[in-house]
């Protein structure tokens, strides 16, 4: 499952193709992804622009000046290609390889600015749908999720106030995607190994008895926020590499300080632990027993 950074790298990719610039045609090769296609999935692009392409959480968004909203979701194996007179490339930075295999390309999109936009998703648990601007809000996809972690609403006060007697550990609550939206299992537990906090410490424990947040909630704020902007920093600056490995990208990888380096030392400055790796709530958790309390 690509994680935010990975998103949002790619929609700085797609960003020079499609920004601006109008759909000409749209190639859909399947009815369905992980759902149907809207109704007239393709003829509702054809001819509108993107005025603007953002991010929610881990879906794209793309508004075009139809007064419509094109949502994108990569799923687990979903990836956006670009093409252009020969040339290609596939923006974005991906913990695992993405598929270049013609046959899983999907949707095409043919802009104006000379690019064509390739969706392929091998697996297909990727998913686009078309939302009016106006219902934008009422979305049941957007409507349930939490803060964008790199947004201004996103602060110590307020993720105190969401842990506030809970009973759940730090890992449930910064998992939950009502209290902070789009973090996943890799930079839950690379943010708490920053900000020295254990996983399995109760959420609870980042605030006072008044919900006001403690020096702790204070520290994973700015570990959450740290984590994540050099994640996104190591995808944009990868984009040649990414190119020349054909696309075995690895480089995440030996960025990770806790994920997926069980038995490795702590990178800590003066600890002596050893990463471990836990199971909670079915998912792999990595941390450090000695300096993460
Ligand atoms: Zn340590």
């Amino acid at each position: 499952m690509p994680e935010l950074p990975e998103v949002e790298t790619v929609r700085r990719g797609l960003e020079p193709a499609m920004q601006g610039a109008r759909f000409s045609k749209v190639e859909a090769r399947r009815k369905n992804l992980r759902f149907p296609l809207p109704r007239n999935f393709a003829a509702r692009l054809q001819g509108s622009a993107v005025t603007g392409l953002g991010r929610r959480a881990k879906y794209l968004l793309a508004d075009l000046s139809s007064g419509e909203v094109l949502l994108m979701h990569l799923g687990m194996s979903g990836s956006f290609r670009l093409a252009k007179q020969g040339k290609g490339e596939t923006p974005g930075a991906f913990h695992h390889a993405r598929s270049k295999d013609e046959k899983h390309d999907h949707l095409l999109f043919h802009m104006s600015s000379g690019w064509t936009v390739i969706f392929n998703d091998p697996r297909r648990f990727g998913f686009m749908k078309i939302v009016p601007r106006a219902e934008l809000a009422r979305e049941p996809l957007l409507r349930a999720l939490g803060p964008e972690p790199l947004g201004n609403e996103f602060d110590a006060a307020m993720l105190a106030a969401a842990c506030r007697g809970k009973t759940a550990n730090l890992k449930a609550a910064l998992s939950d995607q009502k209290i902070v939206a789009g973090l996943g299992n890799i930079y839950v537990c690379e943010a708490l190994f920053r900000a020295h906090l254990s996983p399995k410490r109760r959420a609870a424990t980042i605030a006072d008895k008044g919900g006001k947040p403690n020096a702790r909630a204070v520290a994973l704020v700015a570990a959450i926020r740290e984590v994540l902007h050099d994640a996104i920093a190591a995808g944009g600056s990868s984009l040649r590499d990414h190119r020349q490995t054909n696309g075995e990208l690895g480089y995440f990888q030996h960025r990770f300080r806790v994920y997926d380096r069980e038995g490795g030392r702590c990178t800590t400055l003066g600890c002596r632990g050893k990463i471990r790796r836990i199971v909670q709530a079915g998912r792999s958790t990595f941390y450090c027993p000695v300096c993460q309390r």
